[in-house]
């Protein structure tokens, strides 16, 4: 491997203060910082940065700030707006690897803040993530509504010193431009159609913190004790937020758009590769199972099976 040298400090630099990038926004960066270090050698090209020049960074730098848990980490972004046929952009982000992650948005937000995006997370990942209707993003309106917290003897998974500790909540206005901060800081993203969801940068930082928060793992391998509420895909292995699900209920088989085409090669046609069941194509996880749900009455459904949480648009 090469050695660290200053050029390896400016590229952490620049992922220090723009926190993600991808291999194209890299070349003109990477260029400049080569030609800034060799002034005496003919001028670098942004295309002539290969990709092997880009991951030889990444790993060199990867390796000088592991113990200090931090790591460039990959992933391909879940868009609804775009179309699977699309090539997918990677994007690489500086993030956090303890399993608190979380814990870091203490240096710019506020015990209340922190409380309500806890709040906006619950309501994705278990409030609009049901059996039938695996939205995982919330409308502004249902966020907003989240602003204080409830005011029944409600726990979501036992989290009674967070809501103790602050109480009060947050008015609309703050809760408004809480949101706001979160989407200008790259944690949550906001669709066209008005949904907020996890950003790729969010999703990669939080990977282990959702899982241990929302799912349970089976019990004495009786699998009918576990829940899943945070789904991989089965190209890629990473949390599917938007895409496409298995069209039986109890398959668990989730898969990016991105992905969909390799793991119906592999599973040999248009069957699911776990129940072998044929891929339908339009059952979907994401914004988009929401709006299936308003035009086949489904929200209603969703919402009883809720209890005290509201389903309503
Ligand atoms: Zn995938
Ligand atoms: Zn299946």
């Amino acid at each position: 491997m090469a050695t660290y040298d200053n050029t390896h400090r400016a590229f952490l630099q620049v992922f220090l203060s723009r926190g993600s990038l991808t291999f194209d926004e890299s070349k003109p960066i990477l260029a400049a910082i080569w030609n800034a270090q060799n002034t005496d050698e003919q001028e670098t090209e942004p295309e002539n940065i290969t990709l092997d020049d880009f991951n030889s960074y990444i790993q060199s730098v990867n390796t000088a700030i592991s113990p200090f848990d931090f790591e460039i980490r990959s992933t391909i972004a879940q868009d609804p707006a775009k179309q699977s046929s699309n090539p997918p952009t990677r994007l690489y982000a500086l993030v956090n690897t303890t399993s608190d992650a979380i814990s870091q948005l203490s240096t710019t937000h506020s015990a209340d803040e922190i409380a309500f995006l806890k709040r906006v997370l619950d309501s994705m990942f278990e409030t609009h993530n049901t059996r039938r209707n695996e939205i995982l993003a919330v409308t502004s309106m249902q966020a907003l509504a989240l602003s204080r917290p409830p005011q029944s003897s409600h726990h979501v998974n036992g989290d009674t010193s967070t809501q103790t500790a602050a109480q009060q909540g947050l008015t609309k206005t703050e809760a408004e431009r809480c949101l706001e901060s979160l989407v200008a800081e790259g944690w949550l993203c906001l669709s066209r159609k008005g949904y907020y969801r996890l950003s790729p940068r969010a999703l990669m930082e939080l990977r282990t913190w959702l899982v241990d928060t929302y799912n349970i793992p089976a019990e004495d391998d009786d699998d009918s004790t576990a829940v899943t509420k945070v789904k991989s895909c089965n190209g890629c292995g990473e949390i599917v937020i938007v895409g496409q699900r298995c069209a039986d209920l109890d398959c668990l088989v989730r898969v990016h758009d991105h992905c969909l085409r390799n793991v119906l090669r592999a599973a040999g046609g248009e069957v699911c590769p776990g129940c072998k069941r044929s891929w339908t194509g339009d059952v979907f996880v994401g914004e988009k199972a929401a709006q299936m749900s308003r035009s086949t009455g489904g929200a209603r459904q969703s919402a009883v099976t809720n209890g005290a949480h509201s389903d309503s648009e």
